[in-house]
């Protein structure tokens, strides 16, 4: 932990600053948890006059005949003989007057009508080498850097795309080797894309330095990854009567856990087992990094509009057909907005990249299918049927993957329900006796 702070404090953020034609990169000390920079060069960059009385601690900035004074270390300024208090104080060191990076633009810039413009500068992480490696099982990419560097990965059986958020400063050389058939390497301005042509793999697992492509055969289903939708501060859809549908999806998947675990002997791993926020990709992340055979993800329904809907149903990643379809997908990739991601433009835009989930299609619908027809049998709401739709959660999830929606959290009538215990055991008896019977018939199938 201790390393890892002392990095981050290595690599401290610059800050642009930009007044009319003239842009100007500083450094930022900081001071109380504050970016401060050197007013000395924001004074050169707007024009203004800069004077230091040594006896009096004073300095004068100057244009116009306007006067701004400030004494370091207090927090109040002399502006147009009326005087201001500033959040935080002006800071002297080295014989340069410091001053908050945030106040900036509304002290100086409104006091002498500079309009400037001041933009964080992020420093580009360096990747020092990629190299492959080649095992009996598995080929494995793997990446050196002094500093953790994100990428992402896309992929496919025959293809994979790379993307890291770093440049590297010596090209490195990639030759096919293993599965990966080919190599291409591009740089761009702030991240470098590899794109890998690969033969024979069926899983692929990311780990914080290396991505492993290998040869999994799953015979079995070994281990399921149950995903309680939503979580911290995302409550996703919330009831008239103020039930979470985060609080909902949590104890269903608890229940659904202990069924699957007690009566089927195979491993569950829940994306979360408490209240906390985690990132639609970090849900399937789990699932990927795991080698999880099934992906589960527990929601609850909402209809905004109209008359009240109610029921369960069951969708894998597909394109949308209807619009109901893809407003209910709409409505849960809204969790994208906690992680400050954009949006997609429309929906398929990202289903197209999804090499992934396109491999298991059928897997995925199957396994919809058995739950569906489960949910038929085993619960007293309408079963509203299989649908499919570009649920973000689903996307890059390399094994069969579906989203349940268990009820309709917006219609009053079931929200009351939702929050009985004897409901939510219900709902997850009912996915539980579907994945059971998908489990069967996957075996089944495998073994003829
Ligand atoms: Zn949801």
């Amino acid at each position: 932990m201790i390393l890892l702070l002392s990095l981050i404090c290595l690599v401290p953020n610059k800050y642009e600053l930009t007044y009319e034609e003239t842009s100007i990169i500083v450094e930022p000390e900081r001071f109380e948890l504050h970016d401060y920079v050197s007013l000395k060069s924001v004074a050169e960059l707007l024009g203004l006059g800069y004077v230091m009385d040594n006896t009096t601690q004073q300095l004068f900035l100057t244009a116009g005949g306007r006067r701004f004074v400030l004494i370091p270390d207090l927090r109040t300024i002399e502006y147009g003989d009326r005087y201001y208090h500033l959040p935080f104080s002006p800071v002297y060191r080295n014989g340069e007057v410091y001053f908050p990076v945030q106040l900036i633009t509304t002290t100086l810039g409104s006091a002498f009508e500079k309009l400037i413009f001041i933009k964080r500068v992020m420093e580009i992480p360096v990747i020092n080498d990629i190299s492959l490696h080649s095992r009996a099982d598995s080929t494995i990419v793997k990446f050196s850097w002094a500093r953790a560097v994100d990428f992402d990965v896309r992929f496919s059986t025959r293809q994979a795309i790379i993307e890291i958020d770093g440049i590297y400063k010596e090209r490195p050389k990639l030759r096919p080797k293993g599965a990966v058939t080919s190599a291409r390497l591009t740089p761009h301005n702030t991240y470098t894309s590899i794109e890998l042509g690969l033969d024979g793999v069926n899983s692929v697992i990311e780990r914080d330095d290396e991505i492993v492509f290998f040869n999994k055969v799953t015979t079995k289903v070994a281990l399921i990854v149950v995903d309680a939708g939503h979580g911290g501060i995302d409550p996703g859809a919330v009831g008239k009567k103020g039930l979470y549908e985060k609080d909902v999806n949590l104890a269903i998947s608890k229940v659904l856990k202990k069924f699957v675990e007690d009566s089927l002997k195979i491993r569950v791993i829940l994306s979360r087992d408490r209240d906390i926020y985690l990132s639609l990709k970090e849900r399937t992340n789990i699932a990927n990094r795991n080698a999880a055979d099934i992906f589960v993800s527990i929601h609850c329904n909402a209809h905004l509009k109209g008359v009240p809907r109610s029921g369960f149903e069951t969708y894998f990643l597909s394109d949308a057909k209807t619009s109901e379809e893809r407003a209910v997908a709409a409505l849960e990739n809204a969790s994208l907005k906690f992680d400050n991601l954009v949006m997609p433009n429309d929906d398929l835009s990202f289903i197209l990249y999804d090499l992934a989930q396109s491999a298991f299609l059928d897997e995925s619908n199957h396994l919809a299918e058995n739950i569906q027809i489960s949910a038929e049998k085993n619960l007293k709401i309408p079963s509203r049927g299989v649908k499919q739709a570009g649920f973000y959660v689903l996307n890059g999830a390399f094994m069969p993957a579906v989203l349940v929606e268990c009820a309709f959290i917006s219609n009053p009538t079931e929200e009351k329900m939702l929050r009985k215990k004897n409901f939510q055991r219900d709902l997850a008896y009912c996915v539980y006796r579907g994945i059971r019977s998908y489990i069967e018939d996957y075996e089944r199938r495998l073994n003829n």
